[in-house]
């Protein structure tokens, strides 16, 4: 299949090169022609059936002529081996626990499938490979867990200084080998508009392999379509409309079940949950998009003022407002309600949430007040990752799950670097 650019509708390229993205114009927001509808008995059937097969199937669907099943199969069987668990809070409202993989973030979904990908497409490459990342927190870590001594790849993280978690830092900074990290005195936007200008460099482009492992890389963002099929198969039997909390940053993850939706599974509607970084709830209020200075928040995830994936949403929408509004509602909230939401979690349904899902479990209520509906909300990482704030604003004490252990106390290396594009350039020219 083709897959078009959305800024520029009509460049073409395949997926190999969706994948490593050697056409890395136009920011390289890449989307597949058409998406294909699922089998009607597949869904039907589909609660009999693994997460794993379920995902089998949704990416044999886009991607099965343009890598041998086999490889496919491979990929999936090595980076979706670990659980997702969709728990009830109450009556017919869920979370889906998306954070039991390696580094306890629902980017290890996304991170791992690309892994896979990548390194099936390098075998016909003789270059080395640079993936450039941007992180807000957890994406790096789960990049660099997925790609950590892969041969061919090299991986460099940018990430904002001050504004990540102590566990989150610890683990972008520790792993060595082929992952760097360089520490950005700016913010997330900062960071993230540094490795565009990076794509964008034609310096940089004719001397290295670069490609992005940020949810602009559509191999990093199909792959989270896979659990809104298998949250479904959980509760098919459910006659209410289904709804999606989704606590948004980048709006990958929301894009991710868009086009789910489009293959065929029965979503109602999406909640685009986010924190003061209200870009997009504005837009479905005004039908303006304002992109704007990020603000940091507890959920510092999330802290994105210029979501990469509108462009997406709107393509996949057909640019059509009304289209857009009749299928996502946005709420936005302060840290002031999302911490109130993890203490009324805890004490009324006894779940522990980070402040993250807070964030979706509230957009979710907040749409339950008014609608009827079977709801599913997204806890995207493991409340230890964000135990400094869980500890200074609620007292509330967790403890580092093994997993995360081996990452305490670890020296940190990172390399330090103003919000500057030619520092990076010049880095990136001289390292290589
Ligand atoms: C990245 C992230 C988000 C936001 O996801 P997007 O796909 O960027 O909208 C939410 N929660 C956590 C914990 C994250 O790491």
């Amino acid at each position: 299949m083709k897959y078009y650019n959305v800024s520029n509708p009509s460049e073409k390229v395949d997926f190999k090169n969706v994948v490593m993205q050697s056409s890395n114009k136009n920011n390289g927001l890449y989307l597949p022609e058409h998406i294909p509808v699922l089998d009607t008995t597949f869904l039907k059937n589909i609660n009999k059936h693994s997460f794993a097969e379920i995902s089998f199937q949704v990416a044999k669907a886009i991607l099965g002529a343009d890598m041998p099943h086999s490889a496919l199969q491979k990929t999936i069987d090595e980076a979706l081996n670990f659980p997702i668990h969709l728990k009830n809070i109450h009556d017919d409202n869920y979370v889906l626990e998306l954070f039991h993989g390696p580094t306890m973030a629902f980017k290890d979904v996304g991170a791992r499938f690309m892994s896979g990908l990548v390194s099936y497409f390098i075998q016909s490459e003789t270059d080395e490979i640079n993936i450039l990342v941007a992180t807000s927190g957890d994406t790096g870590s789960a990049v660099a867990a997925a790609f950590l001594n892969k041969p061919g790849i090299k991986v460099t993280i940018l990430y904002p200084s001050g504004r990540v978690s102590y566990l989150q830092e610890q683990q972008l900074t520790t792993m060595g080998n082929n992952i760097t990290a360089l520490e950005i005195d700016g913010s997330f936007d900062d960071c993230q508009s540094m490795v565009k200008s990076a794509f964008a460099d034609i310096d940089l482009s004719k001397k290295l392999k670069l490609t992005s492992a940020n949810s602009i890389n559509f191999a990093r963002l199909f792959p989270q379509s896979f659990y809104y099929f298998y949250a479904y198969s959980q509760i098919k039997n459910n006659k209410l409309p289904l709804v999606f909390s989704v606590p948004s940053g980048n709006f990958g993850n929301l894009t991710a079940g868009i086009i789910a939706q489009k293959m065929g599974l029965p979503i109602w509607r999406f909640v685009a949950a986010t924190n003061k970084n209200n870009v997009i709830p504005e837009y479905l209020q005004t039908q303006k998009y304002n992109p704007m200075p990020s603000v940091a928040t507890i959920s510092s995830a999330m802290d994105v003022g210029n979501p990469s994936n509108f462009e997406r949403i709107n393509a996949l929408y057909n640019h059509n407002f009304s289209e857009i509004k009749n299928n996502i509602t946005g709420y936005a909230f302060s840290d002031f309600e999302t911490c109130k939401a993890i203490k009324t979690a805890l004490q009324k349904h006894k779940y522990l949430l980070e402040p993250h899902g807070a964030v979706a479990y509230l957009g979710i209520s907040r749409y339950l007040e008014k609608h009827k509906c079977c709801s599913v909300f997204f806890e995207t990482a493991h409340p230890a990752k964000f135990s400094d704030v869980l500890q200074s604003a609620l007292n509330i004490d967790v403890p580092v799950p093994e997993e995360l252990k081996h990452y305490l106390g670890k020296k940190k290396r990172s390399i330090k670097m103003s919000a500057d594009f030619e520092q990076l350039k010049e880095y990136l020219l001289s390292s290589n």
